[in-house]
């Protein structure tokens, strides 16, 4: 089967158009962020805080945030430039998930000004399950969780501390709860209708091998649709690799083994991801923002 096949026409209606969830899709149809969720709830440790959330965008890179307004209008401006954009999705520069009034502003905004637009979302999963309500009132339908782990032991090397119920945990503690309120949100996310996408950071020596094929076979038997297996990029020119001193990113061939090895049967594997910013607009892996000059493009 293709990527992400299915034959339920419904299914097929949501992802046709996506040019993350469809590999042929994203020849054909634009996406675009907006930077309007600044505040996370987690650490990891490939992350240093002054760049975009890394668990959906390309390290290193400062994104221009937005307020909600802002965030609305400059979508309106693309939508009436590029008519392939199809999605609109809040990816950080935070959690957008745990920055939960920005995203849902922001939504309701754009939904007044264009309807039919899809809407996506990525998140670390902690602050998920409340909020599965609030994104399917507004139709969101496609969801990425970053799911990195499932053994407490290797999330900690991942992840030392979360913020939880206003109280700071660490250790094991924090991988736990972190661990419970992901595979909580999935569910909820799954049985509200949502192509749920998971995005887990290949980092060797952590969580390579047994570890990410027990993370596959978690999600899959929760009803993931796409498991995309990305790589740590540990270049330290990005910042990126605070508490994973040391660790260096996987070779092309170690990331290959990785998805060859979980998706034998050729399903269900992102391979066309590109790690884009948390302001990326365009077609995958062609960015417009330059081209549309969207801060000094005028109103629609
Ligand atoms: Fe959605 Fe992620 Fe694709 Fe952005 S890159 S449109 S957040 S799946
Ligand atoms: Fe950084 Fe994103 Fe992790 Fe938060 S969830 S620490 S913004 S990579």
């Amino acid at each position: 089967p293709q990527q992400g096949a299915t034959h339920d026409p419904a299914v097929w209606d949501k992802i046709k158009e996506h040019p993350c969830y469809s590999a042929e899709a994203h020849h054909y149809f634009a996406r675009m962020h907006v930077a309007v969720a600044p505040r996370c709830n987690i650490k990891c440790n490939y992350c240093n805080r002054k760049f975009d959330c890394v668990n959906e965008s390309r390290p290193g890179v400062v994104s221009k945030r937005w307020s909600p307004e802002e965030a609305a209008e400059k979508v309106a401006v693309v939508a009436a430039r590029v008519p392939q954009l199809s999605v609109v999705g809040v990816a950080g520069p935070g959690d957008a998930v745990f920055d939960a009034r920005k995203t849902l502003e922001t939504f309701d905004l754009i939904r007044r000004r264009l309807p039919d637009i899809r809407l996506c979302v990525s998140t670390n999963g902690l602050a998920l399950p409340e909020q599965v309500e609030a994104l399917k009132e507004r139709d969101v339908d496609h969801l990425t969780i970053t799911i990195n782990y499932l053994d407490p032991e290797v999330g900690a090397e991942i992840h030392p501390w979360i913020v939880h119920n206003r109280r700071k945990w660490v250790g094991r503690e924090a991988v736990r709860i972190l661990h419970e309120r992901q595979m909580e949100g999935l569910e909820r996310a799954v049985a509200a209708g949502m192509l749920v996408k998971v995005n887990s950071v290949l980092i060797p020596g952590i969580n390579d091998g047994a570890e990410i094929a027990a993370v596959n076979q978690a999600v899959r038997a929760r009803g993931v649709f796409l498991h995309n297996v990305m790589p740590l990029i540990s270049d330290p020119s990005h910042g990126t690799v605070f508490g994973l001193e040391g660790r260096r990113a996987p070779t092309p061939a170690e990331l290959d083994a990785a998805r060859e090895a979980l998706g034998g049967d050729g399903a269900r594997m992102m391979r066309h991801c590109r790690q884009c910013r948390a302001d990326a607009v365009g077609m995958l892996g062609a960015d417009l923002r330059d081209e549309l000059d969207l801060e000094n493009a005028a109103p629609v």
